[in-house]
Parts: structure tokens; C-alpha cells; sequence
């Protein structure tokens, strides 16, 4: 059975000069891949208790979704502005090049909730310390971080200091 890693294509320059961008639709694609993608992110829960999972939009709902349906949790997005139809809680966040502004309903989290938060990849952080605001201001409460992928050279990580924090890959 292939590794993982093997799954993954990297793609160089993507979106711009200078970057390597980490392709997960080469996991999704083979059957094999995608179980053990979820299987791997999941078994990072094993001894965690929680209550639902949140996952960022887009990648982050591809594995949030099983995530949670297989350890029957629930499961609650993170939109980009306007996506969401009843009353959210917002939080900008900068982006490389500008700001990007994400979205939750208001009555996704009640308080006292326990959260596992999930994306594809970690690179700076900015978008999932982003999410974390997001939950903490609703009342829940970050039990662990779940990552496919991190860029470790980029340090997110450190940003997150304080979290509990899991990937199945790294990349330098
Ligand atoms: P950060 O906010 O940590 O700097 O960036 C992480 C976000 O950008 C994640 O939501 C992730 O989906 C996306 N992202 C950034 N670089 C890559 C990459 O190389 N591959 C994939 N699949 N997603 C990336």
C-alpha cells in the first residue's frame, strides 16, 4: 500500500512564482488515498473529547465532513463573507497580498462546546487562528487543531501557541 505522502502532487509555482503548492485532489482521487487521509486525520482524535468538528471552507469541510460523521460529531462550517444565510459572527483576517473576511452562524456553537477544529493545510495560521476567534466568540471551546498538512518553514505553528495542534504530514 502506497504511503500518504505519495498521494500528494506538488505543484510548483502555483498560484505564483516561488510557491509549491501541496495538491489534494490526487488523494481524493484514489480510493485508497482518500481513506487514508481520513483515517490518519481521525486518528488523531482517538483519545480526544469533543463535541463538534469545525471546518474551513473550502478543504477543510472535504475532511471535516467524514471527520465527523464517522465519530458521530457535528459538523459546522466556516464560510467566506455573505455564503451564510441567518446571522453570523465575522473576523477579517490578513492574506498575503490584503484581508479575506470569514463567516459562522451565530447559533452554530453553543457555549461551553467542545471544538475540534479541521483544514487540508497550515501555512502562516492566519485562517485558522481566524476560525479559532470565531468559536472562542461563540463560547466554544478549541480542544485540538487538525491539520493534513504543514508548512512548517512558515510557522504557523507558533502562531497558534497554546493550542493543541496535529498534522499528518510536514513539509519543510
Ligand atoms: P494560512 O492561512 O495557514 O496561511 O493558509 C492555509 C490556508 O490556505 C488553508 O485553508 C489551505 O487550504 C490554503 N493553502 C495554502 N497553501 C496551500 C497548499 O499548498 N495546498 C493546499 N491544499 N492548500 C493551501
Amino acid at each position: 500500500m502506497k504511503k500518504l505522502e505519495e498521494y500528494v502532487r506538488s505543484i510548483p509555482d502555483f498560484p505564483e512564482p516561488g510557491i509549491i503548492f501541496r495538491d489534494i485532489t490526487t488523494i481524493l482521487q484514489d480510493p485508497d488515498g482518500l481513506h487514508l487521509a481520513i483515517q490518519s486525520m481521525q486518528d488523531k482524535l482517538k483519545d480526544t473529547e469533543f463535541d463538534v468538528v469545525v471546518g474551513t471552507e473550502s478543504r477543510g469541510f472535504i475532511f471535516g465532513v467524514p471527520i465527523a460523521y464517522n465519530l458521530h460529531k457535528a459538523f459546522v462550517p466556516v464560510r467566506k463573507k455573505g455564503k451564510l444565510p441567518c446571522e453570523t459572527v465575522s473576523m477579517e483576517y490578513d492574506l498575503e497580498y490584503g484581508s479575506a473576511v470569514i463567516e459562522m452562524h451565530k447559533d452554530s456553537i453553543k457555549p461551553g462546546q467542545k471544538v475540534v477544529l479541521v483544514d487540508d493545510l497550515v501555512a502562516t495560521g492566519g485562517t485558522i487562528e481566524a476560525a479559532i476567534k470565531l468559536v472562542e466568540e461563540l463560547g466554544g471551546e478549541v480542544v485540538k487543531v487538525v491539520f493534513l498538512m504543514e508548512l512548517a518553514g512558515l510557522k504557523g505553528r507558533e502562531r497558534l501557541k497554546g493550542y493543541e495542534v496535529e498534522s499528518v504530514l510536514c513539509y519543510d
